[in-house]
């Protein structure tokens, strides 16, 4: 029995070193303090909580849901993309609901891209683009660089490549920290316009951000909707990762594509958490979201503040993301060595270079502990270079 091609044509995975050394300190009874995993450890606001034992005890919403989703959760999701960034979409035809984005990330690859066609895919990146997306359709990943000195930007006067065919972008950006503006958002829409090439925007982390910093939607530059789809998830915006819920809007032969796909793959996200997702898009007023969300926001925020103290402290450089709950570190040199180096004291960051090659040097630290978990793996910090 043999993997597939496609399957072994995947990347080693990189942490999986890491975990195992992890376990076995683990094993050993020493306390690690973790802040490897992009997981909110805060629980979902209660108002959603309250919806989810609402929606879960009725009998109506326990039968297959539509590929594409409920009607009225489409419905929702227009109208809170109208007054979140002011933005049309058809619930009809520019909506689908999806099971995460992750799987609408590779399921929109999987209904565009053919054996061979390259995938413009930025370094480092949530693994999902290069693997899910390009190598488990048969594409190719084409990596672009993503430099602090270009703010975390991919330059793309320096991506030619007539074999492109689908791009991939995330900002506010995992694991760097960085956030977009207009101007770039309107070179990467001429980009792709001029090159033909399929805009996937994964905006993930559009509600996790601080002070008054906003995130954009890539349709609120002109000419976006003709090659652009924008993927959405309720993962971080409401702290229910494991639920499964996001959504994808824009181009309708985009959607239409992905739709097509996920309708021999999957059935719909089952109807009761499609009725909490709404409650939580409709919990936003006049395109702002509900004090219980900016309060973790602000809890973020403190957290990096602590922890980029104690990095500072052991002469390691970061600065204050303005969205994401990572914070993106300048170990410098062999990132692995550097988290091994941490472990040794008891805390997990994962090395940047699990990101890509453009990734080493750095470390990733989710603010995904509370304070005092951070303040305590500040001291063990510490210990690193005594
Ligand atoms: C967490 C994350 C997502 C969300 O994934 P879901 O499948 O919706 O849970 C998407 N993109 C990035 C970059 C992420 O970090």
């Amino acid at each position: 029995m043999d993997f597939a091609d496609r399957i072994k044509r995947i990347p080693p995975y990189l942490f999986a070193e890491m975990e195992r050394i992890a376990q076995e300190k683990r094993r050993a009874g020493i306390d690690l303090i973790s802040f490897g995993i992009g997981d909110p450890d805060l629980p979902p606001p209660e108002f959603i909580l309250d919806a989810l034992r609402e929606e879960a005890a009725n009998p109506g919403n326990h039968g297959y849901s539509s590929s594409k989703g409920e009607p009225e959760f489409r419905n929702t999701v227009s109208e809170w993309m109208k007054g979140r960034f002011g933005i049309d979409v058809d619930p009809e035809t520019e909506v689908a609901a999806l099971i995460g984005s992750k799987e609408g990330l590779a399921n929109m690859a999987r209904a565009f891209i053919n054996p061979g066609d390259h995938v413009l895919v930025p370094s480092p990146a949530y693994p999902v683009y290069a693997n899910g997306g390009a190598l488990l359709n048969d594409g190719v990943p084409i990596f672009m660089r993503l430099l602090e000195e270009n703010r975390f930007l991919p330059n793309l006067e320096t991506v030619a490549d007539p074999h492109a065919r689908m791009m991939f972008l995330n900002y506010p950006n995992n694991p760097t920290g960085a956030v977009s503006d207009k101007a770039f958002l309107k070179e990467a829409v001429d980009f792709a316009s001029d090159n033909g090439i399929i805009l996937c925007y994964d905006n993930a982390y559009s509600e996790v951000t601080y002070g008054a910093y906003k995130a954009p939607s890539i349709f609120e530059i002109d000419g976006a909707k003709d090659v652009a789809v924008e993927f959405h998830s309720c993962s971080k915006t409401f702290n229910m990762t494991g639920d499964r819920i996001a959504f994808a809007v824009g181009n309708g032969k985009l959607i239409d594509g992905l739709i097509r796909v996920k309708s021999q793959i999957d059935s719909g996200p089952s109807k009761y958490i499609q009725h909490v997702a709404m409650r939580g898009l409709r919990s936003y007023v006049g395109g702002k979201s509900p004090a219980e969300l900016q309060k973790v926001n602000a809890t973020y925020q403190r957290r990096a503040k602590v922890l980029m103290d104690g990095l500072q402290a052991i002469g390691v450089e970061c600065t204050m993301p303005k969205g994401t709950f990572y914070i993106w570190a300048k170990c410098g040199g062999d990132s692995m060595e550097f988290s091994r180096k941490l472990l040794d004291v008891g805390v997990v960051a994962t090395p940047g270079v699990g990101f890509g090659e453009h990734g080493e040097g750095y470390l990733r630290f989710s603010l995904t502990k509370p304070t005092d978990d951070i303040k305590k793996a500040c001291e063990r910090m510490a210990r690193i270079n005594a």
